[in-house]
């Protein structure tokens, strides 16, 4: 089973109301068995949201994700993330299957992978993970973005 950002998918859960539909993810979804995923919604986020970013702080290694108005919306991101992670582990069980992978949203702050925004709000791309796909990461399932599907096909 492959876990999918939702907004992929065309599900309008982005912070916008908008999605980032992407056709050759929809034809994967077509073909394998996956789980459409919105950390940030199931952190308790709203549609739409303000925009969220990462901000490293370099003095004591925190992690806090903040949206445009300066809200601190760090608790919403790592209890999406464990939601998630949770409800599709139970999903994957209840199939019988492993989860084999994700294919998640480049550059966002639960599903970026690589490289996410910098937490200054200025469009700039620094590289890291979101919180979600750090989540992954600890527990050993690979990721992919939808600029790089070199493995998947
Ligand atoms: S990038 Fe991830 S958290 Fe953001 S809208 Fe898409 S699925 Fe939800």
């Amino acid at each position: 089973m492959y876990l999918i950002s939702a907004c992929l998918l065309g599900e309008n859960c982005k912070y916008d109301g908008g999605n980032n539909l992407t056709d050759w993810v929809l034809a994967f979804a077509e073909k394998h068995s996956f789980m459409p995923v919105c950390p940030e919604v199931a952190g308790g986020l709203s549609v739409p949201r303000h925009p969220c970013e990462i901000r490293e702080n370099a003095s004591d290694c925190a992690t806090t994700v903040v949206n445009d108005i300066g809200e601190d919306v760090t608790d919403a991101f790592f209890l999406g993330a464990e939601e998630t992670l949770r409800a599709a582990q139970k999903e994957a069980r209840a199939r019988g299957e492993k989860i084999e992978g994700a294919i998640l949203k480049k550059n966002s702050p639960s599903c970026g992978s690589g490289s996410v925004y910098d937490g200054t709000f200025s469009h700039t791309i620094v590289g890291g993970d979101g919180i979600f796909v750090r989540r992954l990461r600890e527990i050993g399932i690979p990721v992919w973005h939808e600029e790089r599907k070199d493995y998947l096909l």
